[in-house]
């Protein structure tokens, strides 16, 4: 039996990007459509603005960073999942955790004034592929700051082949996911079969993104400018930040334009500086050339070849660099259709993700709002399955012969889940009363260069056990993403069970204290 959720409440699928948010909902007709925010914007820049209790998020603050920047921030995505990564704005401290609650919380407000006011309880937030636990429960974290219910994190190209996905029920393709957005860039290779979408193979950068192209812009601009006048307009700050927003504006237009012209001003001094298509791509050929290597690696690691590519899928902003076609239709040996618009499929994606999750859950009895959907509408997305993969490799750490502490995988990266392993290790010493197993995440056996998941120990051992005595290390990856963790020593007879689902990140009391202050604050 279903307890209801908040009669009229609603769920929703957010991308939370980069440089631009979208949030999107599956309609009665069983159409995902993109909700508009205040502004009667598709997208909103994920850009923050803070003075005092005030906060504006979206263009106006955008326009802000154009106009100086202060009291501004911005590509605070990367950032997600760094502990101790703290930002001043506005003369206060706030986690990246924090800020992306702010956006969340304006883009739901505004979606909520649009759908006619239904509260938006419950939500499925994007990440890429390539993020890691941290970080993963890191955006799952800033969701329930801001006030959401967070039925699930996925992963941006699955969203964005659930949305081609769902469009072309019954077809038979491989397709290549190529998001490039604006601070991250991921490939994920996926097999959609029926109603089945089978990721194959992902890999990625969360650091590689349409802002880096931005920043050859800005250095191209600058060394303009110091031979013009001897100084360097990066030093001040409000100049930096204005050559972020004229440098995005001078990219946009060579998307369409053969060359266009900047003004760079600084301490009173002003400079026009040309800019050809040509010369940009000559000064971010290296950019490009990380991602080709990407997907080159990628279409490898499942055994395949471009030539078993049927479809490539271009998502996020940054794939609208005339390069980045040419240089897809080089090792395609076809111009890529656009088959999907790349600002918004992702958002698609997840409310079509939110409304099969809405099912699922209910079905298990669970307080979620039900889909919007029709009855008859509803049979597509029972039928929709995704299959999906590990995107880093999961192992613990143990003693090798020489008794260095390495890292041992024990379930690979790009293994399907879900997925069970067993490994047997031994005891490092004679007559151990415990055993602590480090689970990482990493794809490294040096343990520093590894992310450190948690930690499971096995107590109360009989105490008289030799060195060199078994344990077997079973990990289980389960279909939602968790890891359950079981240890067991044979000779003994005794079992340890442990589960992992993204125990890192802020603590509970932490996301409380920052949701009390993310409410008591206006966002506009
Ligand atoms: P996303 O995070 O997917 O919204 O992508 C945003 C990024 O796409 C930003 O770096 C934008 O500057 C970039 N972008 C958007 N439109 C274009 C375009 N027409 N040409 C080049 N880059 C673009």
């Amino acid at each position: 039996m279903n307890r209801d959720a908040d009669p009229g409440a609603v769920a929703v699928g957010i991308d939370l990007g980069t440089t631009y948010s979208v949030v999107a909902q599956v309609d009665a007709n069983g159409q995902p459509q993109i909700i508009p925010n205040s502004e009667n914007q598709r997208t909103t820049p994920s850009v923050v603005y803070i003075e005092g209790g005030q906060i504006v998020v979206g263009s106006v603050a955008k326009e802000q960073t154009q106009l100086g920047g202060a009291n501004t921030i911005q590509f605070i995505k990367p950032f997600i999942g760094r502990r101790r990564k703290r930002f001043i704005v506005g003369g206060q401290e706030w986690t990246p955790e924090e800020l992306s609650a702010m956006i969340l919380r304006k883009f739901v407000a505004d979606a909520e004034n649009n759908i006619g006011g239904h509260p938006i309880t419950h939500a499925v937030i994007t990440v890429p592929a390539f993020f890691t636990e941290q970080q993963r429960k890191s955006t799952e974290d800033a969701g329930r700051i801001a006030g959401l219910n967070v039925m699930s994190i996925i992963n941006e190209p699955t969203a964005a082949a659930l949305a081609y996905g769902f469009d072309a029920l019954g077809i038979d393709k491989t397709v290549l996911v190529y998001d490039l957005g604006g601070g991250t860039f991921d490939v994920t290779l996926m097999r959609i079969s029926g109603h089945t979408i089978t990721m194959l193979a992902t890999d990625g950068d969360v650091q590689l993104g349409g802002k880096d192209w931005d920043e050859r812009i800005i250095d191209y601009a600058a060394e303009s400018f110091i031979k013009n006048h001897g100084v360097d307009p990066r030093q001040d700050p409000d100049t930096l930040q204005m050559l972020y927003g004229q440098a995005e504006q001078a990219k946009l237009r060579l998307s369409k334009l053969p060359s266009t012209r900047l003004t760079v001003t600084s301490q009173g001094l002003a400079d026009t500086i040309d800019l050809t298509r040509e010369q940009f791509e000559d000064m971010t050929d290296d950019l490009l050339s990380q991602t080709e290597t990407t997907l080159r690696l990628t279409v490898q690691q499942a055994g395949m070849d471009f030539k078993h590519v049927d479809e490539i899928l271009l998502v996020g902003g940054s794939t609208r660099m005339v390069a980045v076609r040419r240089m897809l239709q080089r090792l395609m040996g076809r111009e890529p259709r656009h088959l999907l618009n790349p600002d918004e499929c992702v958002a698609q994606g997840a409310a079509i993700h939110a409304v099969m999750t809405q099912m699922r859950l209910r079905e298990n009895g669970a307080a979620v709002p039900r889909p919007l959907v029709r009855e008859e509408h509803l049979e597509r997305f029972r039928q929709m399955e995704e299959r999906l993969i590990n995107s880093h490799t999961l192992g613990i750490i143990a003693l090798d012969a020489q008794g260095k502490q390495v890292v041992v995988p024990i379930i690979p990266r790009g293994a399907h889940i879900p997925r069970k392993e067993i490994k047997t290790f031994r005891t490092s010493a004679d007559n151990q009363q415990q055993i602590r197993i480090m689970v990482m995440e990493g794809e490294n056996t040096n343990p520093e260069a590894c992310a450190q998941l948690g930690m499971c120990l096995v107590k109360g051992l009989p105490g008289d056990l030799p060195k060199a005595t078994p344990i077997e290390v079973c990990f289980e990856c389960t279909q939602d993403g968790q890891l359950h963790i079981q240890a067991r020593l044979p000779m003994i007879h005794q079992t340890v069970h442990s589960q992992i689902a993204r125990t890192m990140g802020m603590t509970e009391e932490e996301i409380l204290s920052s949701r009390q202050r993310i409410e008591s604050l206006t966002i506009s």
